[in-house]
């Protein structure tokens, strides 16, 4: 397959093709064992690729007698890993597919949503032949040699080091475009790690690139008006994606940006949808907006914002991610300007543990 086939805004994530599971598939999840809030971080977190992929994960009870896909274990002993895609239907019903060593030190969310990025076939990031890293090999043999469950010559090699062939993506294999430095799939990797001083932070929510690139992936049936224009007011100064957002249909609202709807489309009152999804307390309406680019920091014509209507309406979840997504684009909008004389910044992530391993 032509690795280009993909272009730069439909992903950059890469996946191993031979162990994709069925598009559509449920996957049953039980846990070994891990504590209960161990467990709900796991399952809020994981669930998250389920937003954008075709697939639907289901945990089940201790007790579950059938088959499950996916086991989870919290072993301490073990390094944090998890088996890469449908290769885990290999692995015997009473023994894990993935480990967390320590979750609590790894923060959580990245760490989950790198193992569960793994256990829907998705690779390193940092292995994809389009990264062109320069490593200086010395360097990071030394950095996981040290670390404090040190790791062989042989895994350094297969985690960090080996980046897999163009070979193998244009035999079809693999299935990748361009390196996404802010995925959850990429290792933070230090700047004293590369001989040219390129760092990078692993991602510690789905980048835009994974989640588009798993929704092509395992894609949902398509559904989309042809022919259509969604970005146009109506005879009541609304349009679709306004409507949706003000009723909370979240899937409609899904369907709708899919389909090319402008999430910052205004309406005869300078009312965006975030205006309605906030003020009408629609968290998962809410959530898919600013996943395609809502601008949190956006004025109706009486002059209010989004994260005013949230503070009326009282919804804690809703104001908390409207604040933190202002700040976030905030900053955005600051980098796309740098100071004059400035360095371009690297990303120093010495506070960062290095995420640790999958074997697949
Ligand atoms: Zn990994």
């Amino acid at each position: 397959m032509d690795p280009l086939e993909l272009t730069s805004d439909t992903g950059c994530l890469a996946v191993a093709r031979t162990w994709l599971w069925e598009v559509g598939q449920t996957l049953r999840i039980r846990f070994i064992d891990g504590t209960a809030e161990e467990r709900e971080k796991v399952k809020k977190y994981a669930k998250q690729w389920t937003k954008w992929a075709n697939l639907t994960m289901e945990f089940v009870d201790d007790n579950y007698a059938g088959d499950t896909d996916i086991r989870v274990a919290f072993d301490t002993s073990k390094p944090t890993c998890s088996k890469l895609g449908k290769s885990a239907r290999t692995i015997a019903q009473n023994e894990p597919t993935m480990n967390f060593s320590n979750l609590v030190a790894e923060g959580y969310k990245g760490t989950i949503l790198h193992e569960f990025g793994h256990a829907l076939g998705c690779l390193h990031e940092h292995l994809s032949p389009a990264a062109g890293i320069l490593w200086d090999k010395a360097a990071v043999y030394r950095q996981y040699r040290n670390q404090k469950k040190p790791w062989s010559e042989a895994t350094i090699h297969s985690q960090v080091l080996n980046h897999y062939t163009n070979a193998q993506v244009e035999e079809g294999d693999i299935r990748n475009s361009s390196l996404d430095g802010r995925s959850v799939m990429i290792y933070s990797i230090e700047p004293w790690m590369t001989t040219n001083g390129v760092s990078f932070k692993q991602g510690q929510e789905l980048s835009r690139m994974d989640k588009h690139f798993i929704a092509a992936i395992y894609p949902h049936p398509t559904d989309t008006p042809k022919g259509h224009n969604l970005n146009v007011l109506d005879e009541n100064w609304g349009f679709p994606l306004y409507w949706a957002s003000a009723w909370g249909q979240a899937h409609e609202v899904r369907r709708l940006l899919r389909a090319g709807a402008d999430p910052n489309f205004q309406s005869g009152f300078q009312w965006r949808a975030l205006h309605w999804a906030a003020g009408n307390g629609h968290v998962d309406v809410v959530d898919h907006l600013l996943d395609w680019g809502a601008l949190v920091d956006v004025r109706s014509d009486t002059g209010m914002t989004p994260l005013d209507l949230a503070r009326i309406n009282g919804n804690q979840t809703i104001i908390e991610e409207l604040e933190e997504h202002a700040e976030i684009q905030a900053r955005a909008a600051a980098e796309l300007v740098p100071p004059a004389g400035t360095e371009p910044a690297t990303h120093h992530n010495a506070d960062l543990p290095l995420q640790p391993i999958a074997v697949a």
